[in-house]
This record gives C-alpha cells, structure tokens and sequence, in this order.
C-alpha cells in the first residue's frame, strides 16, 4: 500500500510511520519508493541532496522487512529514510563537504552516527547540500550550486546544513542530520520551518564528521515533529570510546518526552537583548509563540544578557584557528588538490585569517582573548540559566535573502548573533517553526543548561501538541 493511500494524504508523524512498518501496514520498500519518487520530482530544482544510493537503500530497506517478516527484532528507525550532511563519512559515497578540495574523496569508514543509524534499521538514502565546509549561513557556497528553500521559494535556506533542512521540507526523507557548529542545524530548520535539534556538546560523537570549528561542532537532527528529533536522539547520543568528548552513559530516551502537553512548573527566560537585535515582525511572530507557553502553563521572566556583542568575534575568532589548523591536512598529498587552491572565497577567509592569528607573535593578542571571552559568555549565561529551564527566543534576526543576493561577510555573520551562544557554551539548542512572516517560516529557538537536552525536547512537544 503506497504511504498517501495509507495515510489518506495526511501527514503521519514519524513515531507512527515507523510502528506502521514494524506492523507491517506499510513496508520500508514502500516508504523509501515513495520518497524516491518525491526526490526526483523536485531535487533537480531543490537540489538538497548531491549524492543518491537508491540501489543500495533498496537493498538496506529489503533487509529491513525482510527482518520484520520473519519476526525479528527490529530498530528504532526501521525503515525510515535518512538523509545525512556531506561532512558525514559513508563508506563509498563521496564526502565532499561541498569543497573541490574532496571532490574525488571516497568515504571508506563510517561516522559513528552512521553505523549508529544503520545499527537501528534507518535506510540511508543520500547526501545533503551544505555550505562548503559548512563554512557559512545559505548553503550557496557549496561547490554543486545552491539548495532552494521549499517553504519560501527563492530564498536561501539557511545554513550549512541546508540541505538537510530543504529534504525534510521537501518530504524526501523522514529524518536528516546536520551539524551545529555556530547555528548551521537550527539557522536552516528556522528558514524551512522544520524542527532542528543541537543537543549538548558531548553527547554524541563527532567521529568521522569533518570538522569545521572541533570545540563547537555537535551533530543533530532535522524532522518534521518531535517524534523524528526524539527517535534519531535516541539512535545517535551516548559515550563513544572513538570521541573523548563523549560524556560516559546514555541520557534516558528522548521518546518519552514527545507526549508532553502541558507546562505547569516550567520557567522560560525571554532575554530582552535577543528580541531587541532581531526584526520588528520577527519578534511580534516571537511573541506569540512566547504567549503559548505562557497558556500551557510556563511562568515566564525576562532576563538580561550583557555580553550579546561579544558573541559573534569570540564564535568567528575560534572558528578561524580551529577551521586553519584542521584544513592543514588538505595540502594536496592525500585527498586530492591543496585547499588554498581550489576552496571558495570564504573558506580562503578563513584559512588566512586563522594562519595569521595563530602566529606565535600574535598568542595572547588575539585566540587568548577569544577563549577569555569564551568562558565570560559562559558563565553568565550558565548564570542565566540557573533561575529558569528554558530561554525561549528567536533563532534567526532577519528573514533570509534570496539566493544570488550579494551580502556582505559581515551580513552573513550577522545571521549567527542568537545561535553561536550555545555552541560558545556547548549547551543544547533547538529550532521549531513559530509561524510565518511575509509568507517565510520564522523559527523559535530554545536553549537550556547543559545535559538539559530533555526540557528543550518537552517544551517543544508541548507546543506541539496543543
Ligand atoms: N554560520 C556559521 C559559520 O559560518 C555557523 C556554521 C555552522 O554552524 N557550521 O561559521
């Protein structure tokens, strides 16, 4: 039975599309066609994927219900489709990170977050559009074109991981994953309306993912309901003993948080400075979102945070030394030709500002500084943090550009003042869609103390579900 017949047309949460295929009311073969399908329709004008297995899905998804024919037990994401970010490492698929510098680089292990997909039966499809080395806010500077935004034709989608974004969007996957290095999963989920999940740096592993910034990188989901962020958190958090930065243990299942509808004995933070820096309608949108949670039962308070201007200089200073040191491997030797040579003008940014400040002259001028800042930032929105559960805002300042529009480096950078916080200070972040503004999606951001991953899930959930 094809998924439209079955679902009457209607959208089927993620949960129960799966528990529809482990009960054999719908097959993985089913679902996967039905997404193909919906794939080659529109990724020639999306472009949100760049690199499509269907045959060995195929054969994955066949496996899947072959298993659950025989009475198997099956995973967490049975026969779900998974899009992956191009800076992922699939065995045998080109892990290109949208950069000529790996354009001919053929993944020949698996990111722990794979083999973790795969270990729960997800059938991966593809890999998604981003920006290169997710070095950026639009997805335009990859090296296979831009990806449009299904919500808002024309638009940018946001970044990096905008691909991921646009194929849940788009209905041609079930559930995607991205990476957050300074906003680049919730700025795209913001700009498509989707949901996009940065959980705590630590708990999951950042093994085969090609960095961008190491101290700030955290995969993560994209769904399109918390039921997809909740079972592909369950598949990919925990210790990995190939990542050091993994916290030891498993947090407890991210699916029991999904049916949460109320929000007596929750505290929401409003911080004044991050509806005063975004757009007019962007906070009117805001608000509304803001007077739900108040309904469902949350007390909220405004608070003040003093140290909004440091953000961006202390994010893009460690993100230029961290991104200059781990591009010294791409020197034309092993993976094909020399960056300096073939990489895009803000990849080329990067690496010249990163060589030159991280010149033994220059050690306490410039990095020392950041780091300072960076444990400033900390501490005062960890103080934050301690009188409420979540701090509730927007995600993104402005409405995204349309694609082709020339911006300023400093316009783009300006898309990450709310979102670098919470890589600064490792903590969980999400996006979910508040509502539109001129016909664009505009999305609520929610950020918690670290290892508080679950509250930001049951907020979410409760919005949903009211
Ligand atoms: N836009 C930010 C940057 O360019 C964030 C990117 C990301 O999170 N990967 O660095």
């Amino acid at each position: 039975m094809a998924i439209q017949e079955f679902t009457k047309g209607e959208y089927m949460k993620v949960i129960d599309k799966v528990n529809a295929i482990k009960q054999q009311e719908l097959t993985a073969t089913e679902n996967l066609e039905q997404m193909y399908e919906v794939i080659k329709e529109n990724n020639d004008s999306i472009n949100a994927f760049v690199e499509i297995d269907y045959p060995r899905a195929q054969k994955f998804a066949e496996k899947v219900d072959e298993k659950i024919k025989n009475g198997e037990k099956t995973g967490k994401l049975a026969g779900l489709v998974i899009g992956v970010k191009c800076n992922m490492n699939i065995e045998d698929y080109i892990v290109s990170a949208a950069s000529p510098t790996l354009k001919e680089y053929i993944g020949s292990y698996n990111a722990t977050v794979v083999n973790r997909v795969i270990e729960e039966d997800g059938v991966i499809i593809g890999l998604t559009n981003m920006d290169e080395f997710a070095a950026g806010s639009s997805t335009e500077t990859s090296m296979y074109g831009p990806t449009d935004n299904p919500s808002a034709p024309g638009h940018i989608p946001g970044g990096s991981s905008g691909g991921s974004a646009a194929a849940i969007a788009a209905d041609m996957c079930d559930i995607s994953l991205g990476s957050d290095t300074g906003g680049s999963i919730r700025n795209p989920a913001s700009h498509c309306g989707v949901m996009g999940f940065k959980p705590t740096y630590g708990n999951v592993s950042r093994q085969g993912l090609l960095d961008l910034s190491m101290s700030l990188d955290q995969i993560g989901p994209f769904a399109k309901d918390t039921s997809g962020i909740a079972l592909m958190l369950d598949t990919i958090t925990g210790y990995d003993p190939t990542d050091t930065t993994t916290f030891e243990g498993k947090p407890d299942d991210f699916v029991d948080d999904i049916n949460t509808d109320s929000l007596e004995n929750t505290k929401v933070g409003v911080v004044k400075e991050f509806m005063d820096v975004s757009d007019d309608k962007i906070v009117s949108q805001i608000n509304n979102s803001i007077d739900k949670l108040s309904s469902l039962g949350a007390e909220i308070t405004e608070l003040t945070f003093d140290d909004i201007d440091l953000g961006l200089p202390t994010y893009y200073l460690i993100n230029y030394v961290e991104f200059f040191s781990a591009t010294r491997k791409y020197d034309g030797r092993k993976y094909g030709e020399r960056i300096e040579e073939v990489c895009g003008p803000e990849v080329a940014r990067r690496i010249q500002i990163g060589s030159y400040i991280s010149q033994k002259e220059f050690s306490g001028k410039y990095y020392k500084k950041a780091l300072q800042a960076r444990s400033l930032i900390r501490n005062d929105f960890n103080e934050l943090l301690n009188g409420v559960d979540v701090i509730a805002g927007p995600t993104v300042p402005k409405l995204p550009h349309k694609i082709g529009e020339t911006i300023e480096p400093m316009d783009m950078y300006a898309y990450d003042v709310l979102t670098v916080i919470a890589n600064i200070t490792g903590i969980p972040a999400s996006s979910m869609n508040s509502g539109f503004v001129n016909d664009i999606p505009v999305g609520l951001q929610l950020q918690a103390k670290p290892q508080e991953d679950h509250k930001i899930l049951r907020t979410m959930s409760a919005l949903e579900n009211n």
